[in-house]
C-alpha cells in the first residue's frame, strides 16, 4: 500500500466562520483529514492533511476587501499544494446586489485563469434545493423563505442566474435538472456546451444527494468550484479515483489531548439556555458572568479564576454568562446591546486564557461570537477537524507544538446533554 501523500488537495475558502466549519465537516465525513484556518494564514500548513478550510469574514465585507482576502487565501493555498479550490458561501447564497460571491467568484477565476465555474448552494440533506435555477428553502421560493428580510443580505429574488448576473460582468448560465439527472457526462457535455456560449459561470439544479455526487464527479477537472457546503460531499472521491486520496478511515483522528475540563459559556440562544440547565442539573460547579458588574469595572473574569482555581483539578467547570432573553434585555436596556457583548465576550476570553493557565487543555465555548473571541485570546490560527459531537459541531484540536482540544459550539446547535455528550466522545 502506498503512503498517504503529506500535500493537501483541496483548498478552500470560506466567506464566514461558521460555514467553515460546516465545509471543514462535511469533508471530513467524506474521508479527507481537514484543517480550518483562521484568516488568512501566515505560516506553513501541518503535514498529513488533504483539504485546508480558509475561514474568512467576507460575507458582508466591502467588496474589494473581500475580494483582496480571497485572494490572498488561494494565494496561500496555491503555495500550500492544494491543486483544486472551493469558494464556500451560504446555501441561502447570502449576499448583496453588489456581492460578494459573483466580485469574489470573478476575482478567484483571473487569479486562476480559468474560463468556467459553477455556483451551486444546494444541500438537499438540509432543504436547500434548486430547480430550474431557482433555490427553495423548504417548500418555500427562497425570496418567500424569511431570506427577504435578513438584515445584511435580504433576498429577494430566487432566480440565482438572475441574482449572480447582477453582480458579475461574467455571463451567467444555467445546467439544468435535466442534465443533472442523466448523470455526470451528460453535465460535463452540458458544461462544453454552456463554453461554447461564452457562459463561464452556471447555476447548477439539484434536488438530491445523488445529484450532489454526479455534479461532483462531473466537475473533477475545473481548478475553481463556488458552492454551499452540499458539493463537498462529490469532491473527495475524485481525489480517490486518481490516487491522491488514502482510504476513508480515521479522517478524524486528534492528537491525544491531555489536560483538565472546562466549559465557558457565551451563548443565549434557547438551545445553549436549555443545556446550561441540564448541565448545573447534573452537579457541575457552575460559575455566572453578570454583565452588569462588568460594566461597574468589577474584576469579574477574576473573580471568575479565583472560584475556578481550587475546583477545576477535580473535573470539568461551568463558566457562563448565557441568561434567558428577558434579563438579556434588561442588561442591554441598561447598558447598550453592543457593550453588554464586548464586555461579556471580553471577560469569558480573559477566563477562557486564564482556565487554559491553569491546566486546562479541553474546552468546550458555547457561542459563535464568543468562540471568536475566545479563539483570538488563545491566539489559535487554526484548528484540525476531530469526530462529530452533535450535527455541525466537532471536537477539534488546535495547531501548533502543544495543542488544546476546543469544541466550539454556535447557537442552537446541540442536544439537551451536548455538554456532556462531549466528554464521551472525548475522554
Ligand atoms: P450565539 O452563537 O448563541 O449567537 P454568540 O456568542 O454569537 O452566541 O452571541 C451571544 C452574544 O451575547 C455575545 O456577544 C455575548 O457576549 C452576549 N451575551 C452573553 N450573555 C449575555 C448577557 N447575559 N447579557 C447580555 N449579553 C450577553
Amino acid at each position: 500500500m502506498s503512503a498517504r501523500p503529506t500535500r493537501p488537495v483541496l483548498g478552500c475558502i470560506a466567506d464566514d466562520f461558521t460555514g467553515a466549519t460546516d465545509l471543514a465537516g462535511m469533508l471530513v465525513r467524506a474521508g479527507m483529514r481537514t484543517v480550518q484556518m483562521i484568516g488568512v494564514p501566515d505560516q506553513p500548513l501541518p503535514p498529513d492533511i488533504d483539504a485546508v478550510v480558509v475561514a474568512l469574514k467576507s460575507r458582508t465585507s466591502p467588496a474589494g476587501e473581500a475580494v483582496a482576502e480571497s485572494v490572498a487565501a488561494l494565494r496561500w493555498l496555491q503555495n500550500s499544494g492544494c491543486r483544486q479550490f472551493y469558494f464556500k458561501y451560504c446555501s441561502t447564497f447570502d449576499s448583496t446586489e453588489r456581492g460578494n460571491i459573483g466580485p469574489v467568484t470573478d476575482a478567484l477565476m483571473t487569479a486562476l485563469d480559468t474560463g468556467f465555474t459553477i455556483a451551486c448552494p444546494a444541500f438537499p440533506e438540509n432543504k436547500r434545493t434548486i430547480f430550474k435555477g431557482h433555490l427553495f428553502v423548504g417548500d418555500a421560493l427562497l425570496n418567500e423563505s424569511g431570506m427577504q428580510h435578513h438584515p445584511l443580505t435580504p433576498m429577494t429574488d430566487a432566480n440565482l442566474v438572475r441574482v449572480l448576473q447582477r453582480q458579475t460582468q461574467r455571463k451567467v448560465g444555467l445546467i439544468d435538472h435535466v442534465s443533472v439527472a442523466a448523470g455526470a457526462a451528460a453535465i460535463r457535455e452540458k458544461i462544453a456546451a454552456l463554453r461554447g456560449q461564452g457562459i463561464e459561470i452556471a447555476i447548477v439544479d439539484a434536488t438530491s444527494n445523488n445529484d450532489l455526487l454526479e455534479i461532483g464527479a462531473a466537475i473533477a477537472d475545473l481548478p475553481l468550484v463556488t458552492a454551499g457546503s452540499g458539493i463537498a460531499l462529490g469532491l473527495p472521491q475524485n481525489f480517490r479515483n486518481d490516487g491522491s486520496l488514502g482510504a476513508q478511515a480515521g479522517a478524524d483522528a486528534l492528537p491525544p489531548v491531555d489536560g483538565l475540563r472546562a466549559i465557558v459559556s457565551g451563548s443565549c440562544s434557547s438551545a445553549t439556555q436549555a443545556q446550561v440547565a441540564h448541565l448545573i442539573g447534573t452537579g457541575v460547579p457552575a460559575f455566572a458572568v453578570d454583565p452588569l458588574r462588568l460594566a461597574a469595572g468589577e474584576d469579574v473574569a477574576g473573580a471568575a479564576l479565583a472560584w475556578a482555581a481550587p475546583l477545576v483539578g477535580q473535573g470539568p467547570v461551568l463558566v457562563y454568562a448565557t441568561a434567558a432573553p428577558e434579563q438579556v434585555r434588561s442588561v442591554q436596556a441598561e447598558i447598550g446591546v453592543e457593550r453588554a457583548g464586548a464586555l461579556v465576550e471580553q471577560a469569558l476570553a480573559a477566563v477562557a486564557k486564564g482556565l487554559v493557565g491553569m491546566g486546562v487543555a479541553r474546552l468546550i465555548v458555547a457561542g459563535g461570537e464568543t468562540s471568536g473571541a475566545v479563539v483570538t485570546a488563545l491566539n489559535v490560527s487554526g484548528l484540525r477537524i476531530g469526530p462529530q459531537i452533535d450535527p455541525g459541531v466537532p471536537w477539534t484540536a488546535s495547531l501548533g507544538e502543544k495543542p488544546l482540544a476546543l469544541a466550539l459550539k454556535s447557537g442552537n446547535f446541540g442536544s439537551v446533554d451536548f455538554f456532556a455528550k462531549a466528554w464521551s466522545v472525548l475522554p
